[in-house]
This record gives C-alpha cells, sequence and structure tokens, in this order.
C-alpha cells in the first residue's frame, strides 16, 4: 500500500477502534481495498493517491461517531461518479444501504450549481435535502465537501471560487440546518478565505498580532469563571475561544466597523452536568460580571428550531469588553456541535435508550414522514430527509429551480414558467429524453419545455393531468377566453348576416365618429363584448341591429350631409372567384392565405381585410388570428370568409415533425407523402438534442380531410413522435 494511503487509513483506524464493531472494521477494510482498486491510478490534484480523499471523507465522519454504513458508503463515495464501479457491484459487495448511500451522494454530485438570487438558494438547499432521502447521505456529502475545503489551495483560482461560493451559500446553510455548527464554521471561514482573500487576511493577521492580548484576556475570564463555579460548588468545565473569523467578518460589515472596533470576539463555553446547574451557574456569572440587558437567551427551555439547546448571556468584563457566555449539558453540547450527526453518537453509549421518547430528538423526528410507525431501531438507520415530501424541485434548462407540488408532470411546469409556454406546449423533454404529458417529475430532473405558436393550446385531459392549481387556474381561463372568441366568430357572422339584411354595412357603424355613440347603444365597451353576448346568446343580433339602426338614423340626421364618407374598399382583384373563397358582402376581391396557419380546403376560416392587399384567409383557431382579434383599431377588418364547393383547389400548408434520428427516415416520411399522392413542397430538418430531429414539411393537400389523412399516416412511421400542424416556412 501506498504510504500516503496507509497513513490516511491508520488516522481512521484509529478513530473507529473504539465505537465500531470488530466485524464491521473488517467490511470497512473492505471497502478501503475495493476503493483503492477502483481509484488506481487517480491522483488528487496535490498528487497524491485519489484514494486518500474518501478515506479522509469516512475519518471527517469518523470523529462524529457515524456508523459503519456511512463510512463504507464515505469510502465508496466517488466510485460511480469516478470509476467504473456501478451501483449493482456495491449492492453485492456491500449491500443495499451502503449502495443507496453512494447512489445519493453521487445524485449531489451531480447537480449542476450557478449562483442566484436568495430565492433560487433556498429552493437549491430544499432540493439536496429533498434529494437526499436518507439523511446520512447529506452528512457524507457535507463531509466530502469539508475535506475538498481543506484541500482546495491545490485548486485553480476559478474552481476555488466557484466551490467557495456554493459552500458558502448552499453546504454552511445546510450544515447549519442540520445543527452541524462545527463543520458549518469551518465551511464557512474556509469559503471566505477564497471569497474575499484580502479580508480574510486582513482580519486573521489582525488577530495574530493581537494574539497575546487575547489570549491574556481568554485565560484571565476563563479562569475567573472556573472559580467562581467551583466556590458554588458547580461541576463543570469552561472553554475559552475566539469566535470564528466569519462571523467577526460579517459583525465587521453588518455593523459597518473596522476589525479594531468589533469587541465582540471572545467567546466562553461552560459545560457542565445537568440541566440545573446550567441555571446554577448563570447566576454565577451574573454575579462575577455585569450582564447585559436583553442579551441573555433561553434555548434550553425554547430550543431553536434545529434542535440547538443551550444558556446564552453576555456580560461586560472589567476592562469594558463584552463577552458572551454559553452554558449548556454535555448532552446539548453534542448537538451543538454535530447536529443531526450526534444522534448516532449518542446512540453508541445508549443502546438501550428509547430513542421515541427523549425530547431532545424531538426536532429530528419532525423530520420523519409517519414516524409513529416506525420503530426506534428502524428510525436509527434510515432517518429520512421528508420535510419537502410535499414538494419537488426540479431545474430549466437555464439551471433555476423550479418548486412544484409533488407529484407535478410537465404540464405543471409549463405554467409555473408561463401561461404561455403552458398554452403553446407541443413536447416536453426531462432530463433529454421526451417523456409523455403525465410522467410524474422528480428532484433534480432537468425539465424543458417544446412549444409551437401554431399548438393548439391546451387540451381538457390537461385539467385532470395537472396536480398545482395554478395550472389547472391558467387551463380554465384559456378555455374561456376561447370560448370566448367562438363566441364572438359565431355572434359577428349573425349580426353581419342581419346587418346585411337591413341593408347597413359594417364600416358604417365602424366609422370613428359613429362607433362610440353606437356601442353605448347597445351597452357594450366593445364590438366583440357584443360579438360575445350575441354568440353566447345573451343578445339577439336582430335586437343589436334594430337599436343601432335608429340610433344611426339620429346620427345620420345630424351629420352634415357631404361628410358621410365612404370607407375604402380593399383593391379588388378580377377573377376572386378562381381563389375559391366566398368573402361576404365582398364580391370580387384579392385572397390570399395567410402564411401563420395554411388554412387548407375545409378549415373553419376567417378573413381579414389587410391594408391594400384585399383578404388574408387565416383558420379560426390560428393564434395570430385570435390575437388580432383584440385589437381594438383592427375591428371590422374581419369578414366572414367560406370555401367554394364548385371551386375545388390545391394549397399549401405546413407540418411539424418531432422524430428520433434512424437510418432512412426521410426516405419513408417521402414515400407516405408520394404513396398518399400527396406533393411534398419544402423540407428542412433541425437538430436537436439526444439524437431528436424536428422537421418541418410543406405538402400541398385539397381538402382537410387529405390532410388528416397524412398526419395519420406520418404518425404511424417508426421514429416520428410527434406530427403538429405549423404555419409553412415557405410556400
Ligand atoms: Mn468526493
Amino acid at each position: 500500500m501506498d504510504k500516503q494511503v496507509q497513513e490516511c487509513w491508520t488516522a481512521l483506524e484509529e478513530r473507529v477502534q473504539g465505537y465500531i464493531a470488530a466485524a464491521d472494521r473488517e467490511r470497512l477494510h473492505e471497502a478501503l481495498l475495493f476503493a483503492e482498486e477502483a481509484h488506481r491510478g487517480q491522483k488528487r490534484r496535490d498528487g497524491s493517491p485519489f484514494v486518500t480523499h474518501p478515506i479522509a471523507v469516512a475519518e471527517i465522519l469518523a470523529e462524529m461517531c457515524m456508523d459503519a454504513e456511512t463510512l463504507i458508503a464515505a469510502l465508496l463515495h466517488d466510485c460511480i461518479e469516478d470509476t467504473g464501479v456501478t451501483h449493482e457491484e456495491i449492492v453485492k459487495r456491500f449491500g443495499i444501504t451502503v449502495a443507496e448511500l453512494v447512489e445519493g451522494v453521487t445524485k449531489l454530485t451531480r447537480v449542476q450549481y450557478t449562483s442566484k438570487e436568495e430565492e433560487q438558494m433556498e429552493n437549491l438547499r430544499k432540493m439536496f435535502l429533498a434529494m437526499a432521502k436518507d439523511i446520512r447521505v447529506i452528512i457524507i456529502k457535507i463531509a466530502d465537501r469539508l475535506h475538498n475545503m481543506r484541500t482546495m489551495n491545490h485548486q485553480r483560482e476559478e474552481k476555488q471560487r466557484m466551490k467557495s461560493l456554493e459552500t458558502m451559500e448552499i453546504y454552511a446553510p445546510i450544515a447549519h440546518r442540520l445543527g452541524m455548527q462545527k463543520i458549518k464554521w469551518e465551511l464557512e471561514d474556509r469559503s471566505l478565505e477564497y471569497l474575499d482573500p484580502y479580508g480574510y487576511k486582513e482580519l486573521s493577521d489582525s488577530l495574530e498580532r493581537n494574539k497575546a492580548v487575547h489570549g491574556e484576556i481568554l485565560d484571565r475570564v476563563r479562569t475567573a469563571l472556573e472559580n467562581g463555579m467551583r466556590e458554588a460548588g458547580i461541576h463543570g468545565e469552561v472553554f475559552s475561544r475566539l469566535k470564528h473569523i466569519y462571523s467577526i467578518y460579517r459583525k465587521v460589515f453588518e455593523q459597518h466597523k473596522t476589525f479594531g472596533e468589533v469587541y465582540d470576539i471572545y467567546a466562553f463555553r461552560v459545560i457542565v452536568d445537568s440541566v440545573q446547574d446550567c441555571y446554577n451557574a448563570l447566576g454565577v456569572i451574573h454575579d462575577l460580571y455585569k450582564p447585559v440587558l436583553g442579551r441573555l437567551k433561553d434555548y434550553i427551555a425554547v430550543p431553536k428550531p434545529n434542535g440547538y439547546q443551550s444558556l446564552h448571556t453576555t456580560v461586560v468584563g472589567r476592562e469594558g469588553i463584552p463577552f458572551e457566555v454559553q452554558i449548556r449539558t454535555q448532552e446539548m453540547h453534542q448537538m451543538a456541535e454535530y447536529g443531526v450527526a450526534a444522534h448516532w453518537k449518542y446512540k453508541q453509549g445508549m443502546a438501550d435508550v428509547k430513542l421515541g421518547t427523549e425530547k431532545n430528538f424531538e426536532w429530528v423526528r419532525r423530520l420523519l414522514e409517519n414516524q409513529q410507525d416506525t420503530d426506534p431501531e428502524e428510525f436509527v438507520r434510515t432517518l429520512k430527509v421528508d420535510m419537502f415530501a410535499d414538494e419537488v424541485f426540479v431545474f430549466t434548462p437555464k439551471g433555476d429551480v423550479i418548486n412544484l407540488p409533488a407529484h407535478s408532470t410537465p404540464i405543471d411546469f409549463a405554467y409555473s414558467i408561463h401561461s404561455e409556454v403552458g398554452n403553446t406546449m407541443t413536447a416536453a423533454r426531462v432530463n433529454g429524453h421526451i417523456v409523455p404529458f403525465s410522467s410524474e417529475l422528480k428532484n433534480g430532473d432537468v425539465v424543458e419545455v417544446l412549444s409551437s405558436k401554431a399548438a393548439h393550446g391546451p387540451s381538457r385531459d390537461w385539467m385532470k393531468i395537472a396536480r398545482s392549481n395554478e395550472a389547472r387556474t391558467k387551463i380554465r381561463q384559456w378555455f374561456k377566453r376561447e370560448r370566448r372568441e367562438e363566441n364572438i366568430i359565431h355572434g359577428r357572422a349573425s349580426f353581419e348576416a342581419e346587418l346585411r339584411r337591413n341593408g347597413i354595412s359594417l364600416s358604417e357603424i365602424t366609422a370613428e365618429d359613429v362607433l362610440p355613440a353606437i356601442l353605448k347603444k347597445v351597452s357594450f365597451n366593445t364590438l366583440d363584448d357584443m360579438y360575445a353576448a350575441i354568440g353566447y346568446g345573451g343578445l339577439t343580433s336582430q335586437k343589436a341591429v334594430n337599436r343601432i339602426k335608429d340610433e344611426l338614423m339620429r346620427i345620420n340626421k345630424l351629420r352634415p350631409q357631404t361628410g358621410k364618407k365612404k370607407p375604402a374598399d380593399p383593391p379588388k382583384a378580377a377573377g376572386g372567384s378562381t381563389t375559391g373563397i366566398v368573402v361576404e358582402g365582398l364580391d370580387n376581391c384579392l385572397v390570399k392565405f395567410a402564411r401563420c396557419c395554411t388554412p387548407v380546403p375545409g378549415d373553419a376560416i376567417i378573413g381579414f381585410i389587410t391594408k391594400g392587399y384585399g383578404v388574408s384567409v387565416h383558420r379560426t383557431d390560428c393564434p395570430n388570428a385570435t390575437a388580432a382579434w383584440k385589437k381594438d383599431h383592427d375591428k371590422g377588418r374581419w369578414v366572414g370568409v367560406s370555401w367554394r364547393m364548385d371551386a375545388p383547389m390545391t394549397l399549401s400548408t405546413g407540418l411539424e415533425l418531432y422524430v428520433s434520428d434512424r437510418d432512412s427516415l426521410v426516405m419513408d416520411i417521402t414515400t407516405v407523402l408520394s404513396t398518399l399522392k400527396t406533393r411534398l413542397t419544402a423540407l428542412a430538418t433541425h437538430k436537436l438534442p439526444e439524437g431528436r430531429y424536428s422537421i418541418t414539411l410543406s405538402v400541398e393537400v385539397d381538402s382537410l380531410q387529405k390532410l388528416n389523412q397524412v398526419l395519420a399516416r406520418l404518425q404511424q412511421v417508426p421514429g416520428v413522435l410527434r406530427v403538429n400542424r405549423v404555419g409553412a416556412r415557405t410556400a
């Protein structure tokens, strides 16, 4: 064995000697040999054999007295990610628990980190906790990060900063949440060293320069506390230290002070045998020094959310320097130092204690799902992190974390981004693969929505598939709005027919100087509102036209005769009949087919009078047409159109195919088209990730029926995932 490896291993062995059973130490050694073999030839940046890293991580965990499975998993934690070792091999050699711990760490390793605003950070932290499932995964991951931070000086500067930022924003707060204060401090200090090297150096230099002064103060107060306790007959120990660098650093910035001005840098800890003695010791301290009002905190009676318990008081020393004293029992101290990890250490010496009855661990139990059904042994072995059981955290392709209700689907994801993203969704990719809309998202999934402006909108099934209220509400809104548009179309057609019967042209009532009075007369804000009401049946077109007719006559009487202007007619083209389109109220006008939705004979259509290019024919469900409906200045430019049954014609229309790549797929597609005697006028392919393509086609068909036949046949071609109608890019 390599000398460096041997040294690391000896250190680990010494740590586990005291508390891990011989049989488990044997398994640990097996794991060492396995890891050494797997990482053979790999080196760390400082040139040492790679396996020294997992051994060091295991040692950090052994210091916290973590159980054998955690230590074995720590030795193997980089095997799946960095070597050819598989999950199955680890199951076979070390059992399912170890394998799952390793798998869990691997998954966390794969989460991509980019710095974000605080809300995103909180989601990322929750995602970490939610992904881990077993809390030991998080503890291993934190120990892994701690060792990486300890050896960070060998890394490139850029990596140092990135890892330090991640440590500061993700790992230190998680360590804090789990109550692992000691590790949290070290993570913060080591990160600060890279994030603000000058600030860190200035501060640590200043502390170093005044080491003697600080040392003297620390010693004097400690001795005074020890003497006071002895005289009061309280058994306990007093520890003194300077606060950790990052906490002083933060005070400097939060209080806008210089390093010299921050006095609150001394920390004393009194550890006693019982809760009663905590309060007795507090009395002794307040006799010796003057307490600062409002700084006494009783975290014994009211523990912090992460389980932390202590008495805190700040007192003023003889030199007028304030300092904090924390008073707690040995058990509380273990919790304060190691947090949730102390759980295992505590367990070692107290095999008979029913953990379920221990008040100290109530906060840990809150992490458990259905914990009342769990027996104490099970509780220790499978501490689950189910704080976020009702949520799921997924990534956008850009790395933003989106927080959704548990069991959410790509539909929920799309609508949480934006209603338009949901309404135009045509397909969804999860981790690079196209998935059904109903598939359930898992923590850490990368979700991507493919959308098309020509999508037909949500289907009613989506309401059943969606889990979030947000998505359901937005889908419902869409249907409400869409119905309104259908109503407008129908109402308008009926209204215009009634107008014609009465010999009134639409332009007569939409003239700028007339329309407001007309709308007032019928009590609607816009013509669309009136059409919608007619379409819905809330108002008959006869009634509307009668009222308008009265108003029109009144206005025309008032208006000077010369002022009656005719609206500019759209340019007329000879042979309008050859277009195969009947335009209501316009005999002979130029007709063209909108490129955005490329209607084919049989589609429900509507005409739009363009400025100078005749009537443009859209499908009634074309998003452009529905969008244009809403523009006030476009009111009155819509006109009913229909297909001439006596003038058949062939039109080019656009299709979009999502396909997975395979040999001669394009040939098969063209074969289908030629079998159906359908002319292909354009074809373009666009490469997507993961061997997927989107293919846009322009085909010529003479009817909707024919088009549907083409769509159905294309859908059957192996490799074709989805076929949509879209706007043809070439016509
Ligand atoms: Mn590692």
